[in-house]
């Protein structure tokens, strides 16, 4: 570890104040204190917000549910709202990390979470996200667990969250809060693809902070729920998962909300697996079908081909899994 200041305002005002003039928000720690320690991230002002009261789960205006940023994983999945409306982010939330870091973790940190790409982690290796210009280790190097999705000349890696899955399925919108003011952002546009400027991971600006995730009110009864497939049964990022969310109305599909996780550069939504559900009636070679459109236009590395097959599987298996329930 290196020196830092540690500030810890006591309202938003001076929380803003701080970031504006550069510090680093932290809430649980549980990513950024690892990258500090690993000197990935060296900050010289960190600014603790995990004292503002941005901690509860409310309605929101037009009838879906408003997270705040500061609750934390645990209890946004046994809150019994989210349960009830939303088990695909429940089961997102229990399926990801450990059961201490699920207490300590923030909904907001969730999807501020860093890569897990391990030449990111480690100083010496090349990698434009963390040094940009310098290269990318992964492209070149083992790449097992690197994006199919989304990945560009820069930067192969795959974001790491479980719930931000859920997220992008739901259309979620994200609150921020900042120098310039507040606004809203559509999930879709919060996580940015790597690009050319893989350092840039997400859309706020200078300063600015999430303050709550809206998930919009969908048709009811909506069916969800989230499969992850990984390499062991605890405290493992996905290989591959599938977060799925169907409408039914006298036995036809209104209402498709899916995506992927472990497969993209960011949470992957599946639109074109989406359309193909809309209208028709569930059927075993429904399932099959929307979900072969799942990994169109994947990019598979040297170690990485088995994920193509593996999220056309994880896809159509947690579309029978909630359609049969639905
Ligand atoms: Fe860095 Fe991205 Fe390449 Fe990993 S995949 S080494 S994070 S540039």
């Amino acid at each position: 570890m290196y020196p830092f200041t540690y500030k810890r305002p006591s309202n938003l005002a001076e929380a803003l104040a701080a970031g504006r003039r550069g510090g680093r928000y932290i809430a649980g720690g549980t990513t950024l204190v690892d990258l500090m320690r690993e000197t990935v991230e060296r900050p010289d002002v960190v600014v603790d917000i995990s004292g503002l009261p941005l901690r509860s789960i409310s309605s929101a205006e037009d009838g879906g549910l408003r997270i705040g940023a500061l609750v934390t994983m645990a209890e946004a999945a046994a809150h019994r709202e989210v349960q009830r409306r939303y088990p695909v982010i429940s089961e997102a939330l229990r399926l990801s990390a450990s059961a201490q870091l699920r207490n300590m973790a923030s909904i907001g940190g969730n999807i501020m979470q860093r890569t897990r790409c391990s030449y990111f982690r480690d100083v010496t290796a090349a990698c434009n996200k963390r040094a940009p210009g310098s290269g990318c280790s992964a492209r070149d190097g083992y790449n097992r667990t690197h994006a199919i999705l989304g990945s560009s000349s820069a930067c192969v890696a795959t974001h790491p969250s479980d719930v931000a899955v859920a997220f992008a399925a739901l259309e979620a919108r994200v609150h921020l809060t900042g120098p310039a003011g507040t606004r809203v952002v559509a999930f879709e546009d919060f996580i940015l693809p790597p690009n050319d400027t893989p350092q840039r991971e997400h859309a706020t600006l200078p300063g600015e902070l999430i303050t709550a995730v809206d998930i919009p009110a969908h048709p009811r009864p909506l069916r969800s729920g989230y499969l992850k497939v990984r390499d062991r049964q605890s405290f493992e990022f996905a290989l591959t998962s599938a977060a799925v969310a169907l409408h039914l109305d006298d036995g036809v599909i209104r209402t498709a909300k899916v995506a992927a996780g472990g497969v993209g550069t960011v949470p992957w939504k599946l639109p074109a697996v989406e359309r193909i559900l809309v209208g028709q009636r569930p059927s075993a070679r429904l399932w099959s079908k929307a979900a072969a459109a799942s990994a169109d236009g994947a990019l598979p590395l040297k170690h990485n081909r088995f994920k193509v097959e593996l999220l056309k599987r994880t896809v159509e298996r947690q579309l029978r899994t909630v359609g049969e329930a639905a």
